[in-house]
């Protein structure tokens, strides 16, 4: 897990947020790569680190060896997430995402900040990762805070069992809820969802006012006007009246390289006027669609 205060694009008002890690889907345009294991992550910025070799030298998993290059290789899998190298480490070249953290921790962080959410409107949001893949801490957190008068949202791609869904729902006052694709068959191929489950959950918030779509909106995957018509479809057969065009930016893609990964989305980032013909085409079906989250 890990904590942002002073959020300001996670709901209404000031924020904190709490990110879950663990993530059912392999997006490949994900911006946060680093929450997609259930487990804390190591990253290593190469721009930073200068060779010295401390964190080789600490680590008693071997996870780190030196590379022909000089500098440190890792192998992620022996990685246990200890952090041991990241407080060792003189040049800030390693950072941990996520870690182990009690309910009872993550609530006193929350409740910090109560005079700032109830003066901006403001609250708590949950978010991942995927917030349903740790549903029995989400449930716990929920209620915690729910118990002191906070302002509850989740983000959520949707892809749990209804149940959760329902025994959320009395302890959540916004859900914003991603829509990806209107294709059953597209978006299992590319991200691994079940698009009939996502609507069933959805449909299941119809008549609480409480449900925002969020659709992020990615060149060669979702933005043509068939996906998107087919998505606002989706959208009103699940009573939703309100929806969020969030336009693809590929400030994630440094993260890629410092997991040791390859980034397989790279394409330039959208203004938002982009997405301004797509927002029109919602409002003339009678929603309220807003660019940006
Ligand atoms: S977090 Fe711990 S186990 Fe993982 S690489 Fe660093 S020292 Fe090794
Ligand atoms: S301790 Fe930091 S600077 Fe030294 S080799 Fe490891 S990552 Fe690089």
């Amino acid at each position: 897990m890990s904590v942002q205060r002073f959020s300001l694009h996670d709901g209404p008002g000031i924020r904190t947020t709490v990110f879950l890690q663990g993530c059912p889907l392999h997006c490949p345009w994900c911006s946060n790569p680093e929450s997609q294991p259930k487990h804390p992550v190591q990253r290593h910025k190469r721009d930073k680190c200068s060779g010295c070799g401390a964190c080789i030298a600490l680590c008693s998993e071997g996870a780190i060896t030196r590379g022909e290059d000089g500098f440190p290789h890792f192998d992620r899998t022996r990685c246990i997430g200890c952090g041991r190298c990241e407080q060792a480490c003189p040049n800030e070249a390693i950072a941990i995402s996520g870690k182990l953290m009690s309910v009872s921790e993550i609530v006193d962080i929350v409740k910090r900040d109560k005079d700032y959410y109830h003066n901006s409107g403001g609250g708590v949001t949950f978010s991942g990762g995927e917030v349903f893949m740790q549903p029995e801490a989400l449930l716990a957190l929920l209620e915690a805070v729910k118990a002191d008068g906070i302002s509850t949202a989740i983000e959520t791609c949707g892809q749990t069992s209804l149940e959760w869904i329902e025994r959320v729902e009395p302890l959540t006052d916004l859900f914003l809820y991603d829509i990806k694709h209107s294709d059953r068959e597209v978006l299992k191929r590319v991200t691994g969802g079940d698009l009939d489950r996502i609507v069933e959950n959805l449909k299941s918030l119809a008549g609480t006012g409480k449900a925002i779509v969020r659709i992020p909106c990615i060149p060669e995957f979702n933005l043509d006007e068939v996906t998107m018509r087919g998505i606002y479809d989706i959208a009103l057969r699940c009573e939703v009246g309100e929806l969020h065009l969030l336009p693809y930016h590929n400030l994630g893609a440094d993260k890629y390289a410092q997991l040791s990964k390859e980034y397989a989305y790279s394409c330039e980032g959208l203004r938002n006027e982009e997405l301004e013909p797509f927002a029109e085409m919602g409002r003339a079906f009678g929603l309220t669609v807003r660019i940006g989250g």
